[in-house]
């Protein structure tokens, strides 16, 4: 670890709107850098360097900053937010981060950079939201999937992944099936700096990716036919998406569960059932006790993409996220989203919807491992303080 750090002025200046989003997107500038801070006004940002950088590296440091600033700020318009739901007023017993009680007692263990061992109380909440997602699921006679972990390069590249989340992306690969490359990476395998090392000769191709979602698979499995009527599915999986530096405490893990409930069809099918699975969710949350808003919201799309896509779902009002409140921050955390894709994957996937035309997709999403986290941020690790439906659910662990 270097203490050296660079401060330099924006030009353009951040708008408060993309403070958050061009800050997380720091993380991917340069590996000299190891954490960017905007200032709260948006018009300077220090970089926390690895080591110091000669005039010729601060250039390039200098110049990818404008890139980013040019693509991201310059003429972005202001989204205008959407609130559905607030409920962000809710009393809570709890203000501080429990991410240190988590780690100080066992309660969590830290495996790896976004990776996180569960222990008994967080694993019981994540499979509690997770039995309560199950019978919101019910509630609309889902019928359930199960999906791989893996997922085709190919796959991703339909749904124009490569282009749009580039920076997240995580490669699967084996060895070759060559009995010399085999012992030669048996010899000489080991790691360095928590790093694999190994010759690059001995490595297959890469013809499997981690999945960073779980409503493809089902655009996959139905891709190429023509519905006879609207479907309604369910599936919880591993999603992976790589968030360098941002991966600090549970909420924003490497690799994290998502339980989805997606819809398949004519766009009033999708959009009357999104919007319903909304208005179910809201009993969840009462029984939860939890402090949350919801919102209009837009992805987090690459550097590149980012303006046109994020002001294209601003205005077609296509994504709303659920925020819970963390009192320690004074802040707010995504922990499920409300998403509809239009006939994007339709197209993509070439699914027909009953009406002859492209399938419009939607899924309401919850973040499984973000719900335990952002219920101890508001109400810790008093039981007696705790809504009575959590308390029962948890007895005797
Ligand atoms: P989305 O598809 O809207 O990006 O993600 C759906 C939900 O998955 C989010 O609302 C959030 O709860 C969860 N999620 C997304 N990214 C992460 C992450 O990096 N870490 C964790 N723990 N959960 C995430
Ligand atoms: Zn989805």
């Amino acid at each position: 670890m270097s203490n050296q750090t660079l401060s330099l002025t924006l030009d353009p200046v951040v708008p408060d709107f993309l403070i958050d989003q061009v800050q997380s997107k720091m993380a991917y500038l340069d590996e000299s850098v190891q954490r960017a801070v905007v200032c709260p006004d948006g018009s300077c940002m220090t970089l926390y360097l690895v080591q110091e950088l000669d005039l010729a590296a601060q250039k390039t440091l200098e110049e990818k900053i404008h890139r980013v600033l040019t693509a991201m700020v310059s003429g972005a318009l202001k989204p205008r937010i959407k609130i559905l739901e607030d409920k962000l007023d809710r009393k809570l017993p709890f203000n501080k981060d429990p991410m240190d009680t988590l780690l100080e007692t066992g309660g969590v263990y830290k495996e790896g950079k976004g990776m996180y061992v569960l222990g008994p109380l967080v694993a019981s909440l994540v499979e509690y939201f997770n039995r309560e997602c199950v019978d919101l699921a019910g509630s609309f006679e889902a019928r359930p999937y199960r999906f791989p972990v893996l997922i085709s390069p190919e796959l991703l590249e339909r749904v124009d992944y490569f282009r749009s989340f580039p920076h997240s992306l995580n490669f699967v690969r084996h060895l070759r099936e060559d009995l010399d490359k085999i012992e030669t990476f048996a010899e000489h395998a080991h790691c360095e700096n928590g790093c694999l090392v190994a010759p690059e000769e001995t490595q297959s191709d890469i013809e499997a990716m981690l999945s960073p979602a779980v409503c493809f698979h089902l655009y996959q499995a139905l891709s190429g036919t023509t519905l006879d009527e609207g479907v309604k599915a369910t599936a919880v999986g591993h999603c992976f998406r790589y968030e360098s530096s941002n991966l600090t405490s549970l909420t924003r893990l490497w690799d994290f569960t998502m339980y989805e409930v997606i819809f398949v069809g004519e766009k009033d099918f999708v959009l009357d059932n999104r919007e319903e699975g909304r208005k179910r969710a809201q009993k969840m949350y009462e029984r939860w006790g939890l402090a949350y808003r919801v919102e209009s919201a837009n992805d987090p799309f690459f550097v590149g993409e980012f303006k046109k896509q994020a002001a294209f779902q601003s205005a077609f009002q296509l994504k709303y996220e659920v925020r819970a409140a963390l009192p320690f921050l004074n802040d707010t955390l995504a922990v499920a989203s409300y998403n509809y894709h239009q006939d994007f994957f339709g197209r993509k996937m070439e699914i027909t919807a009953p009406d002859g035309k492209p399938a419009h997709t939607g899924c309401v999403a919850f973040g499984l491992e973000r719900l335990a986290f952002a219920f101890l941020a508001q109400y810790g690790f008093e039981r007696k303080t705790w809504p009575a439906d959590v308390r029962r659910a948890l007895k005797g662990i």
